[in-house]
């Protein structure tokens, strides 16, 4: 009896100090506290801006498994805030060699859209740790899933699937705060045009939907409470 509880208390341990425990408001302190620490545990791989850095290592610092994978942050031409994708060479290499491209939007067309700079800090790194869980949700994706994953992203409901997929997977890290102040901003404050506002709600959650998420998972339970705003 006394080993099996040994076993419990090792794994739960184990458990904890592998997991990143949510947190509700992630501020300029907080981030300059543990930068250094998180680029030199993430730094392998890595090619992002230097005015990027701390909400990328602040945000991947909830995924232990992309230590080790190629990931490159850069400035283009989109339609959305931010974007990832595999790199085109991904055909050549085996899954756990991939590279990954995470695109941030460099100027709103036609008054479409919302800036990545123009978001509050805390949203910022939601919407960051929603690129990395793509990269996440590619991992589990052979290279012939991912060349037609294109096609599948074309249709509106395989779209919309495959999004909610990716927020579950940022809540389920503790990101969901993030991802919740990123929904919030984009419906509530952003003053985007009513068609971009209408593009999101076709595909992504609403705040209403990713604070019911949180409110399921216990990871965002203290003492019993959950803190939401
Ligand atoms: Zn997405």
């Amino acid at each position: 009896m006394r080993l099996v509880w040994g076993v419990l208390l090792v794994l739960l341990f184990t458990l904890h100090a592998s997991g990143v425990e949510p947190v509700q408001h992630i501020n300029k302190d907080s981030i300059q506290l543990k930068l250094e620490q998180l680029k030199s545990e993430f730094g392998f791989c890595k090619q992002v801006p230097q005015e990027i850095q701390s909400v990328f290592y602040t945000a991947i610092g909830y995924y232990p498994e992309l230590k080790d994978v190629n990931i490159k942050v850069r400035y283009g031409n989109i339609k959305t805030t931010m974007q990832c994708r595999p790199r085109w060479d991904f055909i050549f290499h085996k899954k756990q060699n991939r590279s990954y491209v995470i695109y941030i939007d460099k100027k709103i067309k036609d008054d479409y859209g919302i800036l990545f700079k123009q978001l509050p800090l805390n949203a910022q790194i939601g919407v960051m740790g929603h690129e990395l869980a793509h990269i996440i949700d590619y991992s589990s994706l052979n290279n012939f899933q991912i060349a037609s994953f294109g096609l599948d992203y074309l249709k509106d409901d395989k779209k919309k699937h495959i999004e909610n997929r990716v927020d579950l997977i940022a809540i389920e890290r503790g990101l969901g705060y993030q991802i919740n102040d990123f929904s919030k901003y984009v419906f509530e404050d952003s003053g985007a045009s009513f068609e971009y506002i209408k593009y999101k709600m076709k595909f992504y959650f609403r705040p209403s939907q990713i604070r019911e998420f949180i409110a399921e998972t216990p990871m965002y339970y203290t003492d019993n409470e959950l803190l939401i705003d």
